[in-house]
């Protein structure tokens, strides 16, 4: 019927079919209009992925349940309540602050949030992440709190025309998602690591990645930089 969206529909197929069993896609949808975000769902995505909560709550308004929603943006603390009614997993997670106030707002809907701690892995000033030396500590202070759960890593990377340069910043995230894991702290479940986009998602499963976040190749070129 329309060529944008079954462009949207053969590229998801593709993509798919590529990525290995155990490796989860995130569609980042940032800007896309409904009709292309329900054509990528029809196509078999089965998480959202954005960067801003109430883009994330327009969608989910239309969307709903079908699919699981991940915040992949940095969270504003006087957001928090909505990105806990709204999101399945919150992936960049980098201060105990914000853990705080997510916290209490889980207790009072009594809900389960699982979280990523978001790794600044190339240490790049004005740049969202916890620097990977502090993570560890940030993950303890987190481990404590009840309601939510560290499940894993995610990382950007820095922006690099070649992929190849960002690899060892993809290395270095999952040398210390490895470290993290092997100290077995209580509460602690490392599961997932979150990591490559549409340059780089090869590279990033090939490091270990099994959460990849995919905007361009699925939805093509944006029309602004977001
Ligand atoms: C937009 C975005 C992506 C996807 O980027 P593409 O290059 O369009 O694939 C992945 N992760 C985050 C956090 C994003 O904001």
């Amino acid at each position: 019927m329309n060529d944008n969206f079954n462009k949207i529909k053969i590229s998801v197929t593709k993509l798919l079919k590529t990525v290995p069993e155990n490796v989860a896609l995130v569609a980042a949808a940032k800007t896309r209009t409904a009709e292309e975000v329900k054509a990528a769902v029809e196509s078999g995505v089965q998480i959202l992925g954005y960067n801003y909560v109430q883009e994330a709550e327009t969608m989910y308004k239309i969307i709903g349940s079908q699919v699981k929603w991940h915040m992949i943006g940095h969270l504003q603390k006087n957001k928090a309540k909505k990105a806990v009614q709204i999101f399945d997993m919150i992936e960049t997670l980098d201060n105990v602050v914000l853990a705080q106030v997510l916290e209490k707002c889980c207790l009072e809907m009594n809900k389960i949030m699982p979280v990523l701690i978001e790794i600044n892995s190339a240490k790049e000033q004005n740049k969202s992440g916890v620097l990977p030396e502090k993570a560890k500590e940030l993950i303890y202070q987190i481990s404590k709190l009840s309601y939510l759960k560290v499940k894993g890593l995610m990382t950007m990377g820095p922006f690099l025309a070649n992929t190849e340069q960002i690899r060892p910043f993809f290395k270095l995230t999952k040398t210390l998602f490895n470290e993290i894991k092997d100290d077995n702290i209580p509460n602690v479940d490392m599961q997932y690591l979150s990591m490559g986009m549409s340059d780089s998602y090869k590279v990033a499963i090939e490091e270990g990645a099994n959460i990849i976040r995919i905007g361009t190749k699925l939805f093509g070129g944006r029309v602004k930089r977001l």
